[in-house]
């Protein structure tokens, strides 16, 4: 809490006149063209190794990065409110599911949902527990992963099924108005994979896969 202070402290002192003219732009509105799903964890950081700037991301954040599918039982108004918010007022472009290594709610998944005692945290986390019968069943995205971020890459593509089947994002899935894009954070190398459906497996974003997704885009 202490650093945070400190932090405003030196905001205020350091910042540039290129980042207050951004700022007071800002001010008259947003236009994000991005939703960014991505886990509560603090060591996902986006606005670091996305090198974004204010006004770039509209995100999402819960434990997990899980979106309640259509008919789930744990439905959570705060996450499809985010998501129809930035669809529907924002007109956003492309909703990226961003998991990472080493997630405390995945491990929590794959040690078996029903041993959680927090009923919130429980009902939340049956979110993803598609994510692990399909490993269990045999899905193998990167077999020289541990157990838990083999289910965590699992678990993206688990997401950005639940998302595509809302109504409301199939209708601009089909007139080409949105992408959903799989991202998977290694925080350990801090580096960033985005999901190849041709090839079936994340692939590492270096400058040669970063010119053909941008090729794609167009
Ligand atoms: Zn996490």
């Amino acid at each position: 809490m202490k650093k945070l202070i400190e932090g405003i402290v030196d905001f205020r002192k350091n910042l540039t006149d290129e980042y207050r003219t951004l700022f007071s732009k800002l001010a008259l509105g947003q236009k994000p063209d991005v939703l960014f799903i991505a886990c509560s964890d603090s060591r996902v950081v986006p606005n670091l190794f996305a090198s974004t700037n204010p006004g770039d991301l509209f995100v999402l954040r819960n434990v997990g990065n899980l979106v309640p599918s259509d008919d789930s039982p744990s439905q959570d108004s705060s996450t499809l409110a985010t998501i129809k918010f930035s669809i529907l007022n924002l007109n956003v472009s492309d909703i990226i599911v961003c998991g990472h290594s080493e997630c405390g709610a995945i491990q929590e998944i794959t040690k078996g949902v029903d041993n959680i005692c927090c009923p919130h945290l429980k009902s939340w986390l049956k979110n993803g527990e598609e994510s692990l019968d399909k490993v269990k069943k045999g899905l193998v995205l990167n077999p020289s992963l541990s157990f838990h971020n083999q289910v965590s890459q699992a678990n993206v593509l688990q997401q950005m099924e639940h998302i595509a089947k809302y109504p409301f994002i199939q209708e601009r899935l089909q007139n080409n108005k949105l992408r959903i894009h799989g991202w998977w954070f290694d925080i350990g190398q801090a580096d960033v994979y985005c999901y190849e459906p041709s090839l079936g497996q994340f692939v590492l974003i270096d400058e040669k896969e970063a010119k053909l997704i941008l090729e794609r885009l167009g």
